[in-house]
């Protein structure tokens, strides 16, 4: 069947749909990955975590439910917080992205990119709340990063590497092409973040980066390639710069007009400490993912002959 004859935009309205429902299980993934006991498929059914009640399917319809129960629980009342629906609006927003930029043909590319990109949203908001990010999705999409450009060498297309390795008589990406360029971006992705902490230690004598943002850069760039990891972090690192100068900023505002409320005119520094603070305890996680899905979506190799 030929998607392009449909009315234009409707694949990708219909694969927003699909993203939408695709977003409640990924709330469930967020909530129960990093608590221990818990797993993707057990318990069978969801709680509500203030009373325990069993939540029964019209509980459970994306979107609907919290807007019908004006986000509170049905039994007991208790506020659902705001994020489930954005969860689910931002994921329906993600895969309507793919599947309108990949063009509606292109359904084998728009589907890695879609599950790539909810993965990327799934670590970042665990890493957000407890500062981890799941093996199940970092090792999870080291494997599965080398499977899906075997089957679809399009997702390294514009992958330099990938572009001189590949025998294609097109111009295009094969598949031995893809896998290398996938094996090296891996390596690239995991090697910088290494680099980076080990050289942080020896800086600052503090572990600088985490375990988990290895892992996921590796499986990024598993899929952007070799020149894609190093974008990717380069956007990570930029956003979460202004990002975590804002934060301190913040928080020594803060600081300043607590003291000054309780009639304390000293203090500065104390401020300048609150929001150093607040500055060292932000996850990279987030931004590691927002740089991989930007690179994802939009990094091609041979755009840094612009810059
Ligand atoms: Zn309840």
């Amino acid at each position: 069947m030929n998607l392009s004859e449909l009315p234009a935009g409707s694949v990708a309205l219909a694969w927003a749909l699909m993203g939408l429902m695709v977003g409640s299980f990924l709330n469930v993934c967020i909530y129960r990955l990093p608590r221990e006991g818990m797993s993707v498929g057990r318990p069978r059914r969801s709680h509500c975590p203030a009373c325990n009640t069993e939540l029964g399917w019209i509980e459970n319809v994306p979107l609907l439910s919290w807007i019908i129960q004006a986000g509170r629980c049905r039994t007991c009342s208790a506020r659902i917080s705001l994020r489930y629906p954005l969860v689910e609006i931002s994921n329906a927003g993600l895969w309507y992205l793919a599947a309108s930029l990949a063009g509606p043909n292109a359904w084998p590319l728009w589907c890695c990119w879609s599950v790539v990109l909810s993965g990327l949203l799934v670590a970042s908001m665990v890493d957000f709340d407890c500062f981890q990010i799941p093996d199940e999705v970092s090792l999870g999409g080291c494997v599965l990063a080398p499977l899906a450009c075997l089957w679809v060498p399009g997702l390294q297309g514009e992958t330099l590497l990938a572009l001189v390795l590949s025998d294609d008589p097109g111009g295009g990406v094969d598949r031995v092409g893809a896998l290398l360029a996938c094996l090296a971006g891996m390596g690239v992705g995991a090697c910088v973040l290494l680099l980076i902490g080990a050289l942080g230690k020896k800086l600052y004598g503090a572990e600088a980066m985490g375990l988990g943002d290895v892992k996921l850069l590796a499986a990024g760039g598993g899929f952007v390639g070799p020149g894609g990891a190093l974008a990717a972090l380069a956007v990570a690192a930029l956003v979460a710069s202004v990002f975590g100068l804002l934060n301190m900023l913040r928080f020594f505002i803060l600081s300043r007009s607590r003291a000054r409320g309780r009639g304390r005119s000293a203090g500065i520094r104390r401020s300048l400490r609150v929001a150093r603070l607040a500055g060292r305890y932000l996850p990279f996680g987030p931004f590691l993912g927002l740089g991989i899905g930007i690179v994802l979506l939009a990094w091609d190799d041979l755009s840094i002959l612009w810059i």
